[in-house]
């Protein structure tokens, strides 16, 4: 973590977002600068042991992070959506939040069965989203292999529950 030091004093944290007690990592600030955008990316997808055949990348967010891994490794973007937003076939997994819950979507025919996946996102916290969208991936006969994060709050558990769905978690700081 040392290494990416650099990286980390350009994320900040806002106090009491989006509600009291919560300490939000706000990766907006990382995002502004040029050189910290661009060695954050760089260093992600040099973390990687392959190549995936596809980044999915995780509405809003992980599109930013996913958009500019795929570009980096060559391979395409597989938007992961807010239920209701994408315009053709889809299919749909539900993820608990802290109250209710929420949906996300893809296309149905957006990977090949087989297909290698790389998740993208900028943080993990429970893991509760980008189990989700394993569980969704998968569906389709996809093999998650991978994810990726700018931020891993390792304390909420998240990577651990992806590591035990046996996926390699690839994070900068934190
Ligand atoms: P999880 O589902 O609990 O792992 O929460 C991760 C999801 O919530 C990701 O899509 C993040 O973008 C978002 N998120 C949760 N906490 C933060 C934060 O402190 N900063 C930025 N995004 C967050």
């Amino acid at each position: 973590s040392c290494a990416n030091d650099d990286l980390k004093a350009l994320i900040r944290t806002i106090p009491d977002f989006p509600k009291p007690g919560i300490q939000f990592r706000d990766v907006t600030t990382l995002l502004l600068d040029a050189t910290g955008f661009a060695a954050a990316i760089d260093r992600l997808a040099e973390s990687l042991p392959v190549k995936p055949d596809l980044v999915a990348g995780i509405e809003a967010r992980g599109f930013v992070v996913g958009a500019a891994l795929a570009q980096r490794l060559g391979t395409g973007l597989l938007l992961v959506r807010k239920h209701g937003k994408l315009p053709g076939e889809t299919i749909a997994e539900e993820y608990a939040l802290e109250y209710g819950t929420d949906r996300l979507a893809i296309h149905v025919d957006a990977c090949a069965p087989g297909a290698d996946i790389l998740i993208a996102d900028d943080l993990i916290a429970t893991g509760g989203t980008a189990l989700a969208t394993v569980r969704l991936l998968r569906r389709t006969g996809a093999r998650v292999t991978g994810a990726a994060f700018l931020v891993d709050l390792p304390d909420l558990g998240g990577a651990d529950r992806l590591r035990a769905e046996e996926l390699r978690v690839h994070s900068l700081m934190a």
